[in-house]
């Protein structure tokens, strides 16, 4: 009997650890052909004129793809590096090394589908299976209780029934071994120039250093719930609060650790002093399920106005408005403050993202999508469904009006340096959102 090859396409799931694609892949074949393309697609411009992919998180994702290989290797196996079309290469790499299945982890948003519906068709061709694997949640989609039709569209019930009725499950085990047929063309990693990129400048004020890849996400996981515990002790109070965010966002939107591992790591800590902290962090990933599941129920409709019997929506804001916006030029300090930590690091806190979108949106009147199209290119932890989404939340667009979070984005009525005192004296929700009060 001949032996069986499966090709593993990784995506957003730059990891060995929780990973079930590659586990399926070891148990299932003889072989596995582990592969990683980095499609032009998302280095040229978008539809605004933005790069869709800027420097900070093009050296991340450098990064997080030469770590999977390290790590890779270290199991016996080794990652093939492609430049190019996915629908191109990975029918091509199946014909060359007899691959007799293509697995992936299934994506919800407009341009992820997209592709990976042409590369169901390239490879359908060839009479060869793309298998979709669910695996970017916390939530696994079928232990959710409602069909994805039936999701609420408020966070708050969403949650309720979800904490109510679900469970999430266990972290895969890592394979011991993985066996690659004999690669002898593995492709060499691209540089940031060859992807159209200068090198980013690292500036000396910046308070986080994101290194990408699994083996720093691991050390990051780690670091947040030790130095959390400490200011824990060191407040002496148990329960209380370091509104400590976890920055584990980049990594966790090129899948260098998974929101279960997070989760599991979070369940540790409910008995001890940094309960309440681990509860806010589990809400958090319970925020960014929402998202997801909400393109899997609505698709792009969750971005669109519906704007059916109405007038059409006209934006005030100019180029010069927008602009100013962007290089942090408004006047206003704070909103300046945030724009120009954004374009120098690729990271601001939810707090900081919430605040220049509302800006934008509802003091300038600026058309949102040009903010979230911004945004896609600066942010170092650029996940769509996270972005889009809570950029229409703001622009209060989408399904989900009644949301506890819309209330607590809707604009101040006063002028602009009024509008940043109010959100800077307004409190904190236990989303850890502001509240307007
Ligand atoms: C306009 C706007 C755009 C945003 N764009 C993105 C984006 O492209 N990618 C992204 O990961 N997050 C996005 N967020 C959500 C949030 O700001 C970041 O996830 C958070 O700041 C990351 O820091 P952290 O890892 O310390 O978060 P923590 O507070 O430690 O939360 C843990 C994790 O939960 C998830 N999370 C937290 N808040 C949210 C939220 N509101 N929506 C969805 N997921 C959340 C993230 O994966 C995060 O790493 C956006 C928020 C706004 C208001």
């Amino acid at each position: 009997m001949s032996e069986k090859t499966i090709l593993v396409w990784f995506r957003n799931d730059l990891r060995i650890h929780d990973n079930e694609i590659l586990l399926e892949a070891v148990r299932k074949a003889d072989r596995v052909l582990p592969v990683y393309c980095f499609d032009p697609y998302y280095f040229q411009r978008s539809v605004s004129g933005y790069p869709k992919t800027g420097s900070f998180r093009a050296r991340f994702l450098l990064e997080a793809v030469a770590d999977l290989r390290k790590n890779l290797q270290a199991y016996g196996a080794e990652l093939v590096i492609r430049i190019g079309n996915p629908a191109e290469i990975l029918p091509q790499l199946a014909e060359q090394y007899q691959v007799n299945e293509v697995y992936h982890h299934r994506e919800v948003a407009y341009e992820e589908t997209e592709i990976s519906e042409q590369v169901e068709a390239a490879l359908w061709k060839l009479r060869l299976n793309l298998k979709h694997f669910i695996g970017h949640t916390l939530y696994h989609k079928e232990d959710l209780p409602f069909p994805i039709k039936d999701i609420p569209d408020s966070f708050a019930i969403f949650k309720k029934k979800v904490e109510r009725d679900s469970n999430v499950r266990q972290v895969v085990p890592t394979p011991e071994q993985i066996s690659t047929p004999e690669i002898s063309d593995a492709g060499e990693l691209p540089t940031l120039q060859q992807l159209g990129l200068d090198e980013p400048i690292d500036d000396a004020r910046a308070t986080n250093y994101f290194q990408g890849g699994e083996t720093a996400a691991l050390i990051q996981l780690h670091k947040y719930f030790s130095s959390s515990e400490q200011a824990v002790k060191l407040k002496g109070a148990k329960n209380s609060i370091t509104n400590n965010s976890s920055k584990l966002s980049p990594w966790l939107s090129v899948g260098c650790i998974s929101p279960r591992q997070v989760y599991w790591e979070i369940f540790k800590h409910t008995q001890d002093s940094f309960a309440q902290n681990a509860s806010m962090l589990k809400l958090e990933l319970l925020w960014r399920d929402y998202f997801r599941f909400m393109f899997k129920k609505h698709g792009q409709k969750f971005i669109k106005a519906d704007t059916e019997g109405q007038e059409t929506e006209t934006f005030a804001a100019n180029e010069a408005d927008f602009n100013k916006w962007a290089h942090g030029e408004t006047g206003v300090p704070f909103i300046d403050a945030c724009m120009h930590e954004l374009n120098a690091t690729g990271y601001i806190c939810n707090q900081c993202r919430q605040i220049v979108a509302t800006y934008l949106v509802h003091d300038l009147k600026a058309d949102w999508t040009r903010g979230a199209a911004y945004f896609e290119e600066k942010l170092i932890d650029y996940s769509p469904a996270s972005n889009w989404g809570n950029w229409a939340f703001i622009a209060g667009v989408n399904d989900a009006k009644e949301s506890k979070y819309a209330i607590a984005t809707l604009q101040p009525k006063d002028s602009a340096s009024d509008f940043v005192t109010t959100w800077q004296h307004s409190p904190i929700d236990e989303a850890g959102d502001l509240v307007k009060v």
